[in-house]
């Protein structure tokens, strides 16, 4: 199961983008018409919302940009009400380095948020890669797991360094036996 939050953002996002008329036909193909007039409030099957994330990047207008607004969005959230205070106050005053290795600890622990039964790791210091084998929420296509770099830049940006930049550099979608993120700019 994965949080309702990715959902969430992500029908917000459509209907930023004026594609509200696009929620039935996406919804109603991923299993959830219900969520058009109302979004989700408890967890979701990873699987559903796997496909839903390939419907919208299949369907939607501007699919990338949409996507990548929604993992914004919801690393925004995260920020807002789910990170401690504390948290979200000190790191950014630590060193890059130091703030990059508590942030990727406190991801680890809540993996399941953004990467569901996906196992996530961090590796190296200098050079951080985050990975994710097995993800659920994988985009199989051509734009990639633009909402897991939206999701991690802003979370780097916000408490590690403002010139963080996530790139994914293999992806499962495209062969690659996991998804993996380099962390540039830190
Ligand atoms: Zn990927």
């Amino acid at each position: 199961m994965v949080g309702p939050n990715a959902v969430i953002q992500l029908r917000a996002a459509l209907l930023a983008s004026g594609q509200g008329a696009c929620l039935p036909g996406l919804f109603g193909a991923a299993g959830h018409a219900a969520f058009v007039t109302a979004p989700p409030t408890g967890p979701l099957p990873e699987a559903d919302i796997g496909r839903l994330f390939n419907l919208v990047a299949a369907h939607a207008r501007e699919p990338e940009r949409i996507l990548t607004e929604a993992g914004r969005r919801t690393a925004e959230y995260l920020l807002a009400h789910r990170i401690p205070r504390a948290m979200t106050a000190l790191l950014p005053r630590l060193p890059a380095r130091l703030a990059a290795a508590i942030l990727t600890h406190a991801m680890t622990r809540h993996a399941w948020t953004f990467a569901g039964s996906g196992r996530f790791t961090a590796e190296g210091g200098r050079h951080l890669t985050l990975s994710i084998t097995a993800n659920p929420l994988c985009l199989h296509n051509r734009t990639g797991c633009v909402w897991h770099e939206a999701v991690f830049q802003r979370l780097f940006q916000a408490l590690v360094s403002e010139r963080a930049e996530i790139t994914e550099i293999a992806c499962t979608g495209r062969g690659a036996p996991a998804c993996r993120f380099e962390v540039g700019g830190v």
